[in-house]
């Protein structure tokens, strides 16, 4: 690949650094990070994890030194050879368990953004966050996979916070030279790999590809001399623009992944749009049937055999929908190739309860793929009762949209102290025998002391994170106290630290815990029992009402009010998700049930040994085993949003005066919390056991991508499509 010329030459007794350098596979593995820290700790840092600026800034001297010393080679040794192991995957769990697959092809995962590293800025939260750890667990068992995301070459947003707490966006350009990312060349030595219409006008496409262990990721990228000016920053944003450039991104991303993939030479042999954004990639496939001879029957019905489609969010917003107008001018008349009308085109996407006529590109993926699922069994749930119109006839418990429960990458989110814990408590092959249930059990006798010594480290490197954050700031623009207060210096490495970070929806409710000011005080500034609150999150660029809450919500964090107990972590990323979810005691998650599909940050905080307060919504209703953390007692379905914002305040405040603090705060004669380190240790051993991306891609596997590569129906009750011609949009669907 031609990432070569970004890492200046090394020397020869330790140039395998470069290619370690370019396979983010370093990311997970324990003993490829300290390498790099090794390499120049101080750049390690300050490059937040970033080897191949590392390897571009260290001190060629230095590098001379590493090369003649044991100590580093042996280490270095090992590493390498680790990476060259990993590329044979006949010894994977795939391999063992699905040998007669392996044959049939990769599967294609299409997701609209992918958060692999906080070095590769091309994602926004947590939808990305979980591709990026699905894409990791199919490297470690060696499931076939390809990713197939967009190239934003200015990322998300980096967030600022204005002196009032009003979210601006800073806008920086990624530069490929530090990131591991190459251009993918096309074999016929053209500039670009696939050609897509876009409102009457040839859009090239070219790609870039990064290595996730085993698995590539390809990245679409349309600034390109050949395309038109407009064009060339179609993709340069994620969720940038309006609707307008929406439609016009997630075209790109179906049709011209489709295409990129043909002409890479790749033939999968199952298809995964993780959200609804991937959709158009369904009638790409069709296109490809009918203009090669099929009926367009016959070609939904081979598509939607080969199709997985995972929804992801029961939040109306979260699922785009398109004025069928623009759509129609987006695709132009895709329809003659499809065979048919533009009215029968549009109704593919049209919801059966007609919602205007707008095109959705939920139902368009519902009604062309065979294996739906929702993100966890509640979500798997209320999806059957959300998208039950689509089947008439059925009541909602028989409609076939399964649930597959999210989870979490272990080695991407655990921290390197909690796994030597494991390690010395274990033995060292733990991870390589995560099946085994009896040695889970033994989790339950983890070393009280030690568990607790290694959270306080944890501890205490996010508390020093912050203070060098706030120490920068304060140095380079805020020159304001109340900012450097608000910014967590004043917080307490003793007291009860409670962590609230995620974006900000208006669902995910961060303002509930500041109901009642007078109460939040009087736990917060606790004379021998303290509490604190650490709160992060950005509020997408188009959301006013979360932008609204943020502001809110910072303002409470600077209010000498609460004496500098409560803090603001600006600029919520993965780099910043890591630090949080493994040095607070406590993980807080609130959203307003049945809201929130899944909810992943929990997860991780449980996997470093954090225990989680949460109400009982996503994957909490089926986590929450009674001594892993505390829930939120259900509440009547019909309550109005308001009341039951205040009951969830008023059981929140109670279960953490009544509860959680004093369970804190008992110590035994060395200082340490018996009774809360219980419930560390089962939330280690109830996220190991049901809630990683390893299970997670396991029964993907075992539900959707094998029955799909081995031909077998995935279900045999798809949503009735058209039934006559003379249909128009408004009456799309209509059983029998
Ligand atoms: C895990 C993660 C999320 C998702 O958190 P939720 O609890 O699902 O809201 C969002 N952003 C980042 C950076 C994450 O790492």
């Amino acid at each position: 690949m031609a990432t070569d010329d970004k890492i200046p030459p090394l020397p020869e007794r330790i140039e395998g650094l470069a290619r370690l350098a370019q396979n983010l596979s370093w990311s997970w593995h324990r003993q490829a990070r300290d390498l790099f820290r090794q390499v120049d700790e101080l750049l390690w840092h300050q490059t937040r994890h970033n080897p191949i600026r590392v390897l571009q800034g260290v001190d060629p001297e230095r590098l001379e030194r590493l090369a003649n010393s044991p100590a580093f080679l042996e280490a270095y040794d090992a590493t390498v050879a680790w990476l060259d192991h990993e590329r044979d995957a006949s010894e994977t769990w795939f391999a063992r368990h699905h040998a007669e697959l392996r044959a049939q092809g990769p599967i294609a995962y299409f997701c609209a953004e992918f958060g692999i590293h906080n070095s590769v800025p091309i994602y926004s939260g947590g939808l990305g966050v979980l591709a990026g750890d699905h894409c990791k667990a199919a490297s470690d068992l060696g499931v076939p996979l390809i990713g197939l995301g967009l190239f934003y070459r200015h990322g998300y947003f980096d967030q600022r916070l204005r002196l009032d707490g009003w979210q601006e966006n800073t806008d920086e350009v990624v530069d490929t030279r530090i990131i591991p990312v190459a251009p993918v060349a096309a074999p016929n030595g053209s500039s670009y790999l696939a050609t897509v219409e876009t409102f009457g006008r040839p859009v090239h496409i070219r790609a870039w590809s990064t290595q996730v262990g085993r698995v590539p990721l390809y990245l679409l990228d349309t600034d390109l001399e050949e395309n038109h000016a407009d064009d060339r920053t179609l993709l340069s944003r994620l969720y940038g623009g309006g609707e307008d450039l929406r439609l016009r991104q997630e075209w790109l991303l179906g049709t011209g992944g489709v295409r990129v993939l043909r002409a890479l030479g790749h033939h999968p042999g199952a298809w995964h749009a993780n959200e609804g954004h991937a959709a158009f990639m369904f009638l790409e496939r069709i296109r490809e049937l009918t203009t090669a001879g099929s009926s367009f029957e016959e070609a939904v019905a081979s598509v939607r055999a080969t199709s997985i489609f995972t929804t992801h969010t029961p939040v109306p917003a979260g699922h785009d929908t398109f004025d069928p107008q623009q759509v129609a001018e987006c695709t132009g008349p895709v329809w003659d190739e499809l065979g048919l009308s533009r009215e029968r085109f549009l109704a593919l996407a049209a919801h059966p309860k007609n919602h205007g006529g707008r095109f959705e590109m939920t139902a368009l993926a519902l009604r062309l793929s065979a294996a739906v699922n929702g993100v966890s069994l509640r979500h798997g749930a209320v999806s059957r009762q959300l998208w039950q119109p689509f089947w008439p006839g059925r009541s909602s418990d028989q409609v076939p949209i399964g649930a597959v429960t999210n989870g979490v990458h272990l080695a991407t989110w655990m921290a390197n102290p909690v796994m030597d814990l494991l390690d010395k408590h274990l033995g060292v092959e733990w991870g390589s025998r995560r099946d085994d249930r009896s040695l889970w059990e033994r989790i339950d006798s983890l070393d009280a002391t030690a568990l607790w010594e290694v959270h306080l480290r944890l501890k205490d490197t996010l508390f020093r994170f912050m203070r060098e954050d706030a120490r920068r700031h304060f140095a380079d623009e805020w020159k304001d106290a109340t900012q450097v207060a608000g910014a967590g210096t004043l917080l307490d490495p003793r007291a009860l630290t409670i962590g609230f970070a995620r974006r900000f929806a208006t669902y995910k409710r961060a303002h509930l815990i500041f109901s009642d000011p007078e109460r939040l005080h009087r736990l917060l500034v606790h004379p021998r029992r303290p509490v604190q609150l650490i709160m992060a999150g950005k509020a997408h660029p188009a959301d006013t009402p979360g932008k609204e809450v943020l502001q809110r919500v910072y303002r409470f964090t600077h209010d000498p009010f609460y004496e500098g107990r409560v803090a603001f972590v600006e600029d919520y990323g993965m780099h910043r998700a890591h630090l949080l979810v493994q040095g607070v005691d406590l993980w807080l998650n609130l959203p307003r049930v049945p809201h929130e599909a899944s909810g992943t940050s929990g997860m991780k905080a449980a996997l470093n040994g954090v225990p989680q307060l949460s109400t009982l919504d996503g994957w909490w209703e089926e986590g929450f085993s009674g001594n892993n953390g505390w829930a939120l007692p259900s509440l009547d379905a019909d309550l109005t949003p308001d009341e039951a914002d205040a009951q969830d305040t008023e059981a929140l405040y109670q279960v953490l005066e009544e509860e959680i603090v004093p369970l804190f705060y008992r110590r035994d004669d060395d200082d340490i919390p018996f009774d809360w380190v219980d419930r560390m240790r089962h939330a280690i051993r109830v996220a190991i056991t049901h809630f990683t991306a390893d299970r997670m891609v396991k029964e993907y596997t075992t539900v959707a991508y094998a029955p799909a590569l081995k031909g077998t129906p995935l279900t045999d009750t798809p949503p009735p499509l058209l039934r006559g011609e003379e249909e128009d949009a408004n009456t799309p669907v209509r059983g029998d």
